[in-house]
């Protein structure tokens, strides 16, 4: 049960430690300090804010709240972006456990920990259906490891959990255009059996937009069924021609080759086309080296962020373990290269008769 519990207007978020307004939102931050954090949000008691260790390189952000649903809480991950990305020469990027913040040199003096704390405390704080906020940032190394297992492990269990639900099993998806600020014809939709490519999961856009926690995400009733195998819905084309402004008419969701669905900014892994091979791979974002194709993750975004490119997409871990993965294009059967953080990762899951077709590089 989902509570109605803020008006997006209400994420007023002022602070007197630095300065914020929705103007910022969208700034880009180019040579600036940066902190790779993560975001986790639970169900737990206590109150205030609770700074640990030093912030020099690391930066997580772990929050308690009691009083809302655990679909709430997940949803309610969703805030530190919005609120964070307000302020001036600060940018948050990416999600759960790849967020990166990056701090313009500018405004390194006025940035800190307990400024952080402070501003995710009072967003938090503001709805209603909130008892308590407990905000802890976690600069501490060992801390940090301790809690970004614990939040790798609780996030785990949202997807396994949402895995459950089939994109056959309800008549309204999500979209959302929140990279719009940075790519303005760039919409996600986000399915049960598609997570979007930075790895937010249906339930967590279902429950952010009942919600009204944020502006960026919208139902998107799904239609009559164009092509059930590839993934396209009347409803979605629709949507998607509206929302991208005529400049994407037709999306199937689990297809590469064909009208596949725009990469916004925060892509997890990008799918290619290998033509000699007639096949698939998938690079991951932290892969440097170059793919079989001759490009690497980096010059590949490049080409393809923000926009429609038939044999690129950009895709989420979470979507890898879906059964309709790449669906309308022979899903894991085509696919004959990974990036080794990959590889690692589809171990745990695929049958050893597709992983052994799949090479990857040491
Ligand atoms: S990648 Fe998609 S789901 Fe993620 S923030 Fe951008 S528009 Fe939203």
């Amino acid at each position: 049960m989902l509570e109605r519990v803020i008006d997006p207007e209400k994420i007023d978020v002022q602070a007197d430690c630095i300065e914020m307004s929705e103007l910022y939102t969208g700034e880009r931050v180019k040579n600036g300090r940066i902190l790779k954090g993560f975001e986790l949000v639970e169900i737990g008691e206590g109150d205030g804010i609770e700074v640990i260790g030093n912030c020099r390189d690391i930066m997580g952000i772990h929050v308690l709240v009691s009083g809302v649903t655990e679909d709430s809480a997940q949803a309610i991950e969703s805030i530190f972006s919005e609120v964070i990305n307000r302020m001036k020469g600060v940018e948050y990027r990416f999600r759960k456990e790849n967020v990166r913040i990056i701090v313009s040199e500018e405004i390194k003096e006025k940035f800190s920990a307990e400024c952080v704390g402070r501003v995710i405390y009072d967003a938090i704080k503001a709805i209603p259906a909130v008892r308590s906020v407990k905000v802890r940032i976690i600069c501490d190394e060992n801390e940090f490891i301790k809690i970004i297992e614990k939040s790798r492990g609780i996030h785990e269990v949202r997807e396994e959990k949402s895995r459950n639900l089939k994109d056959s099993d309800v008549s309204r998806f999500y979209g959302c255009v929140s990279c719009q600020v940075y790519l303005p014809h760039h919409v996600c939709i986000i399915t049960p059996d598609r997570p979007s490519p930075c790895g937010t999961l249906y339930g967590e856009a279902k429950a952010a937009e009942e919600l009204k926690l944020v502006h960026y995400y919208f139902p998107v009733d799904r239609g009559r069924t164009i092509d059930e195998h590839k993934g396209e819905y009347e409803g979605v084309n629709r949507a998607v021609e509206e929302m991208s402004d005529g400049t994407i008419t037709r999306v199937k969701l689990h297809s590469v080759l064909d009208s596949p669905p725009s990469t916004g900014n925060y892509a997890e892994a990008i799918v290619f086309y290998i033509p000699e091979e007639n096949g698939f791979g998938i690079v991951d974002r932290s892969c440097g080296k170059k793919t079989p194709v001759g490009l690497t993750f980096d010059s590949m975004e490049k080409i393809i962020v923000g926009r429609q490119v038939e044999g690129f997409l950009g895709i989420s871990f979470a979507y890898m373990k879906s059964p309709e993965f790449l669906k309308g294009d022979g899903g894991w059967n085509r696919v004959v290269w990974v990036s080794p953080k990959i590889y690692e990762y589809i171990m745990e899951f695929l049958p050893y008769e597709l992983l052994k077709k799949i090479r990857t590089t040491s």
